[in-house]
């Protein structure tokens, strides 16, 4: 199921289809030529040691030119988005930029997406949230809800319609 089935918000775009091949075209010049395989992205990366992400991986597979493999891996959706890689560069070039790009390329194509990914989507579009507060344990091992502490309800958007339509442009965007 691909993300535009999961949240019927559009119908797919063969204008975006066609341009799954300029943007691989786009990610093979702008990638990684200046990347020197140092590791340092990768010593950093908050999903290396988990996840087993490897960014100066996907940048050095990048730059040979295997993005469809790269679209086609799992790998890809394990980034956490944390901007370390990026931050840690001597190069000044952006690992998590080309995961960003891979995905958007998975998306366009009508690969299928991580569950997660789904549920929050789900979720923001139900409540203006990535995910629903939960439940937490205390020392004492009991279940503890926001109420127990006195905290207020999480806030929510006002306008649920706006955040929908802006969801649903960011969709219909051409990639890149
Ligand atoms: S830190 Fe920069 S130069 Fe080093 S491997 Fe990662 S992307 Fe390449
Ligand atoms: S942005 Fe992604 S690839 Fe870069 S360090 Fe964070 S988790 Fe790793």
């Amino acid at each position: 199921m691909s993300l535009i089935d999961l949240t019927s918000m559009a119908e797919p775009d063969e204008e975006q289809q066609e341009n799954i091949e300029e943007t691989l075209e786009a990610l093979k010049e702008d990638i990684p030529d200046f990347c020197y395989q140092c590791g340092k992205c990768t010593s950093g990366c908050e999903a290396f040691i988990l996840l087993e992400l490897e960014p100066h991986s996907i940048m050095g597979k990048s730059r040979a030119g295997f993005i469809d493999e790269l679209v086609n891996s799992e790998e890809i959706w394990t980034c956490m988005q944390c901007f370390k890689c990026q931050e840690r560069c001597p190069q000044d070039l952006s690992p998590v930029g080309v995961i960003f790009a891979l995905k958007n390329l998975a998306v366009a194509s009508g690969k299928e997406i991580p569950g997660g990914y789904q549920k929050m989507l789900q979720s923001v579009l139900g409540n203006g949230l990535i995910q629903q507060t939960k439940e937490v344990l205390n020392r004492a091992n009991d279940t503890r809800k926001r109420d127990d502490y006195d905290l207020p309800p999480v806030p929510k958007p006002e306008d649920m319609n706006k955040v929908q339509q802006i969801l649903m442009k960011a969709t219909q965007e051409k990639l890149r």
